[in-house]
């Protein structure tokens, strides 16, 4: 076994991601490489790579390419590439990339240490697999110190929608989701660490089907957990936002009024070509419905113009959908083509064109985030604290309502929930006061 090497992690796109790099670096961890800050000096550098934007796998490779002088002078550093690009690319990206030791998927994480070995005698080791067992039950327990107060868990896993645009049903595979008892577990040991909020992740989250379980019966067992203040998911499909799911909205008091529920397109045309298997006027009532449960829920969502046949009128249309809705946070996208998937074969909105229709949306969007987050001003909200502010003295955290607050405090801890009088509302937080 390696003592005291250091390992850089790079983690590229979704919050999944950022779960996955704390697992894989505890599982490293475990056979002596300690987590650095930078990849100078590091004896292993890992990418964690998300396949979701525009030529994720080019700019994967030109990252590598700047690794070049750092092994040069370290010829012993060892490379690695997780995540979707791993997967997608496999065995390409040795035969591309030449100094690439190992090349490991999102399902096969678990065996890193046993992959380590392998690279640390000088030879090649690549895992793409979709293996039967499950990684979560052979990854080390979560280690023992204090954590940030806020704390993300992998519930899910995998995507069955296959929507026509999108990658994650091939580089993440099948729906799976975790046994709730194993949740539970990870759950208690993370507010033994001190974890006061806990994000269940999933790329369709809502669809967990754990046993008999849905999401909603955890997010209810959860509720039970002493010392678990918050929790939050993410993200989910308008599909699966099931009866019970929608009460315990309004009745499950640890569940925060926030929820991202993406809906790409107001047009229904659109909606049909992107197999999302939903309507605008269906993702409408469901809104109404969440709202009817819990009045003051913060809405988020994500979007894709320039996806191919769109038209004036479609945008329109998602434009009518934003103004009826009024986003508190959203994503927005230009379409990008994902080799492999249905909607790359079909003919192109120009580049002109939508990148004029995403700036329009965004502006859109924008102007109702700012208004809703003004509205605050003058409200009592709870805030978590996280960490200290750029000032002296200050502290940020979250609201219920996930804004980003700061207020003056010297004595507060991360992990302290006050109550604060938002006072001013800047372009991505509110300024507050403790009461
Ligand atoms: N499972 C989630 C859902 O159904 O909404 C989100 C998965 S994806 C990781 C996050 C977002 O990236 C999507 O909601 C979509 O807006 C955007 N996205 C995915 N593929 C895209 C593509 N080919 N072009 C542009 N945006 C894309
Ligand atoms: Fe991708 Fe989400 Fe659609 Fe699944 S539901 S295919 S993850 S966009």
């Amino acid at each position: 076994m390696s003592n005291n090497k250091k390992l850089y992690i790079k983690t590229y796109g979704c919050q999944m991601n950022v779960y996955d790099s704390e697992r894989m670096a505890e599982a490293l961890g475990a056979s002596g490489y300690e987590q650095v800050e930078a990849p100078e000096g590091a004896d292993m550098i890992l990418l964690n790579t998300c396949h979701i934007r525009e030529k994720a796998a080019e700019k994967i490779y030109s990252e590598l390419g700047r690794y070049k002088g750092i092994k040069a002078e370290n010829p012993d550093l060892k490379i690695g590439v997780a995540g979707c690009v791993a997967q997608a690319e496999g065995e390409e990206i040795m035969r591309r990339q030449p100094m690439v030791d190992l090349v490991v998927g999102p399902q096969t994480y678990h065996r890193l240490p046993e992959m380590m070995k392998q690279v640390e005698a000088g030879e090649k080791a690549l895992d793409t697999d979709f293996p039967l067992e499950d990684k979560f039950e052979h990854l080390p327990e979560r280690p023992l110190p204090r954590r940030a107060p806020s704390a993300f868990l992998t519930v899910q896993e995998g995507c069955d929608k296959f929507c026509a645009f999108c990658v994650v049903p091939y580089t993440r595979g099948a729906e799976v989701s975790r046994p709730p008892e194993r949740i539970l577990r990870e759950a208690r040991e993370l507010v033994e660490r001190g974890v006061k909020e806990i994000n269940l992740l999933g790329q369709n989250v809502n669809a967990y089907n754990g046993g008999d379980w849905t999401l909603a019966q955890l997010i209810w067992a959860l509720n039970d957990v002493d010392g678990l203040e918050r929790i939050r998911f993410t993200t989910s499909h308008p599909n699966d936002m099931s009866d019970d799911l929608i009460a315990a909205h309004g009745e499950c008091e640890k569940l925060m009024p926030y929820l991202h529920l993406p809906v790409q397109s107001g047009s229904d045309k659109v909606l049909k070509g992107m197999n999302r298997q939903h309507t605008a006027e269906h993702y409408i009532r469901l809104i109404e419905r969440i709202r009817a449960a819990r009045p003051d829920i913060l809405i988020s969502g994500d979007f894709i113009v320039g996806f191919p046949g769109e038209e004036d009128a479609d945008f329109e249309a998602t434009m009518d959908l934003i103004r009826e809705v009024n986003y508190g946070q959203a994503y927005s996208f230009k379409y990008s083509a994902r080799p492999g998937t249905p909607a790359a074969e079909r003919s192109f909105v120009s580049a002109e064109v939508a990148n004029a229709r995403l700036q329009q949306l965004q502006a859109l969007l924008t102007k109702q985030q700012r208004a809703l987050q003004e509205a605050m001003v003058g409200q009592e909200v709870d805030v978590l604290f996280e960490k200290k502010g750029r000032l002296a003295g200050q502290m940020i955290g979250k609201s219920q309502h996930l804004h980003a607050v700061h207020v003056a405090g010297p004595d507060l801890q991360a992990g302290d929930i006050r109550r604060v009088r938002v006072i001013n509302s800047e372009t991505n937080s509110l300024g507050g006061e403790l009461l």
